[in-house]
């Protein structure tokens, strides 16, 4: 017997049949006689609705209201699994975040998991009960209810799995686990067996959207291992855990392609001192997230310094600009939005060489031109052309052998 905790995200709750199909699933391991905890998320598309209905009738909502209303779209498939378990004969309960014993923050709308009181759930465990909790949920020391950010059943599921002190950790979603590439871009992707902590939050940073960053962060920091697999079939998914020595052995575990950056070039910049310090302090004044930055060789007393930021975040970065290159006296500021970036992720760079001229030379053979290139311990990225964006990603998954088990 062992102890479960499993995420159902919200294509795996969608509807009722699903909800039945997921009802039947923990029927099963209930029968093996495991101990569950399941954790689920809103039917998918529920929480922007919600977010669009606050919108509608309050052009700045509360944070606390929303909160509030947010928490309903968990409420809801929380009471029909526990429903559904109950009509095919489990004995299951159902648990708000605050009921679970989940304590926050008090940061509306981004709150983070302080403690876990696991009593009550380990009560209804010994007296047999299938345990369901909504995702997403917590409460704060001043009784308000919190949420914990988009996508934070995620973190529900890891944070109980570590208070709980979990066998298991399985999060149910609608892909089959983690591929070396976007299958749909890639055909000849494979799904990893297993992956690193890191090299998973570099993928996941990078809009293979599998998982919620923070619960990964919060998995690696308590060691919870963790499977991220279909609840639509009964194949095994990938394993997500701490680094060990024979995963060095792969060079690259994955490409990984975003195109939802856009680059910013502010030319005609002051050579001087302090001109970098505060163009980077405006935009992080302003709670931009810049990443690749490349400085060229200043030339007749000004340079060109160039970034990426958020598409969603390129107004913004512009305004926060203007008044800085004014005080610097000069400077414009262009914006190019068709960019990809393309990044190399795998722990074994940290012993492997050559595997920035590898991607360089397969990228070089398909006449692809490279824009801006950062490295880091365990990951290359590049900008490109967004138009050859998944040309890139299949050269790059064919030079590093990804198709090849
Ligand atoms: N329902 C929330 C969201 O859509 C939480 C989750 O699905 O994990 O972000
Ligand atoms: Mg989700």
């Amino acid at each position: 017997m062992a102890r479960i905790v499993q995420k159902y995200g919200g294509t795996s709750v969608g509807d009722t049949d699903r909800i039945k199909n997921v009802a039947r699933r923990i029927k099963a391991m209930r029968d093996q006689g495991h101990e569950l905890v399941v954790v689920v998320s809103a039917r998918s598309g529920v929480t922007n609705e919600l977010i669009a209905r606050a919108k509608a009738v309050c052009e700045f909502p509360s944070e606390r209201e929303l909160d509030m209303l947010l928490a309903t779209g968990e409420q809801e498939t929380i009471a029909l699994t526990a429903m559904a378990l109950n009509g095919i004969g489990v004995d299951a309960v159902s648990y708000t975040g605050a009921q679970a014993g989940i304590f926050t923050d008090k940061f509306h709308t981004k709150a983070k998991i302080k403690t876990i009181n696991a009593k009550p759930i380990e009560k209804d465990l010994k007296l047999g009960k299938v345990v369901i909790v909504a995702g997403f949920q917590g409460i704060n020391d001043d009784g308000q209810i919190t949420t914990l950010g988009r996508g934070g059943s995620d973190l529900t599921a890891i944070a109980l799995a570590a208070a709980l002190h979990a066998d298991k950790c399985e999060i149910y979603t609608d892909v089959d686990g983690v591929y070396t590439a976007d299958p749909r871009v890639v055909k000849t992707a494979r799904m990893l067996p297993e992956i690193s902590y890191d090299e998973m939050l570099e993928l996941a940073s990078l809009g293979s959207k599998v998982m919620q960053t923070r619960s990964v962060e919060f998995a690696k920091k308590y060691g919870v291992i963790f499977e991220v697999r279909s609840s639509f079939n009964q194949n095994p998914g990938t394993i997500v855990k701490e680094e060990v020595a024979y995963m060095e052995k792969v060079v690259v575990r994955g490409v990984a392609v975003d195109k939802d950056q856009a680059k910013v070039i502010v030319s005609n910049v002051p050579d001087k001192p302090g001109s970098a310090a505060k163009v980077f302090r405006a935009l992080s004044d302003s709670n931009i997230n810049v990443d690749m930055i490349v400085q060229n060789v200043g030339q007749q007393g000004v340079a060109t310094l160039t970034f990426t930021v958020p598409q969603t975040e390129t107004a913004r970065a512009v305004r926060s600009l203007e008044p800085v290159l004014a005080g610097l006296g000069g400077g414009q500021v262009a914006v190019h939005e068709q960019i990809a970036k393309l990044s190399v992720v795998g722990v074994g760079m940290k012993t492997h060489s050559g595997v920035a001229a590898t991607l360089f030379q397969a990228l070089a053979d398909a006449g692809i031109n490279i824009e801006l290139i950062s490295t880091s311990e365990i990951k290359i990225s590049i900008v490109i052309d967004q138009a050859r964006a998944d040309e890139a990603a299949r050269v790059a998954h064919t030079a590093f052998q990804l198709d090849k088990v």
